[in-house]
């Protein structure tokens, strides 16, 4: 296998007012192979848009190891920071207006974000405004733009540099569901003609299904994950637990409950299975 595009192990981070510490996250785990979909999940204040503004560089880890297209984040020079913000990652922020500036045109705002800027004659910025189909309307300002045009506008702008990685925070949390579905689905089509990595953060169960990978945040770290396999129309999905190298998981928090599980629990080694039983449960009447 390669080496994953985005390799995260422990990652801490902690926001530090004058007297108050959040953290934000606590050693999560994420692994992204080159040329997957992945989408986050989880409630509001989970941690989502923190993890995004450490992979896109604008954000330093407190602690833990985040490593993206072989850049260390966690120990880079201001000037290296810069270089890959400008050439390794492409970030939609969770505000969409933020990533266009509204004084120039649809065009001018793709061209501008291409690394050699609006004199470039290469027509990348035409051509993924054509595959997004912003054709027709690339002379138009963003404030004349619909809802959907706007994100289909700052998404072209995020691949604008060609960018290894694409990160997305609620790409769609404005849109209705329709609209919403048609411009995952296009970028979706996109990323895999330019084979273009990408992670995008949705609060919407929906939506999830776009990305083969759907990753729950709870609290910091990552929880579960869901992998869709079979083809588009028909989709299975497969419900996994993370373990982290210590071996540690975390119980859905469902299953707790309906068993009134409580700070212990008893294991039982099976052949090919690990059970996890209530404490009282004893071995006593085990064949
Ligand atoms: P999500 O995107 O999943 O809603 P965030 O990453 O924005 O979550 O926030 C994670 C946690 O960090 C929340 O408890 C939030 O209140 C806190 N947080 C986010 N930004 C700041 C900040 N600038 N200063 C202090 N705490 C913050
Ligand atoms: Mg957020």
């Amino acid at each position: 296998m390669s080496d994953p595009l985005v390799d995260c192990e422990g990652l801490v981070y902690i926001y530090k007012a004058r007297t108050l510490e959040v953290v934000a996250l606590q050693g999560l785990d994420l692994h992204v192979e080159p040329g997957e979909m992945v989408a986050i999940a989880g409630r509001s204040g989970s941690g989502k848009t923190t993890l995004m503004n450490i992979l896109a560089g604008v954000d330093v880890p407190t602690a833990g190891r985040a490593v993206v297209a072989g850049h260390d984040l966690t120990r880079m020079s201001e000037r290296e920071r810069d270089l890959y913000r400008h050439q390794t990652v492409g970030y939609l922020l969770q505000r969409s207006q933020a990533n266009l500036l509204p004084e120039l045109s649809a065009l001018e705002n793709v061209e501008l974000a291409t690394l050699t800027g609006p004199g470039a004659r290469d027509g990348r910025a035409a051509k993924l405004m054509d595959r997004l189909g912003l054709g027709p309307r690339m002379h138009v300002r963003p404030a004349g733009l619909t809802g959907g045009d706007k994100i289909r506008l700052a998404l072209a702008v995020a691949l604008a540099n060609g960018p290894r990685l694409l990160l997305a925070d609620e790409p769609t949390a404005e849109l209705d569901t329709a609209t919403a579905h048609s411009v995952l689905g296009d970028l979706a089509e996109l990323l895999e003609e330019l084979d273009t990595t990408a992670i995008f953060v949705t609060h919407d169960p929906e939506l999830e299904r776009f990305a083969r990978r759907v990753i729950q945040i709870r609290d910091g770290k990552t929880s579960t994950e869901t992998r869709w396999t079979g083809s588009r129309e028909a989709l299975v999905a497969d419900e996994l637990v993370i373990m982290d190298r210590a071996g540690r998981i975390q119980l859905p928090k469902a299953y707790v409950e309906k068993l009134g599980l409580k700070e212990r629990v008893r294991l039982r080694i099976e052949n090919d299975h690990i059970a996890i039983l209530p404490p009282e449960s004893g071995d006593t009447d085990h064949a």
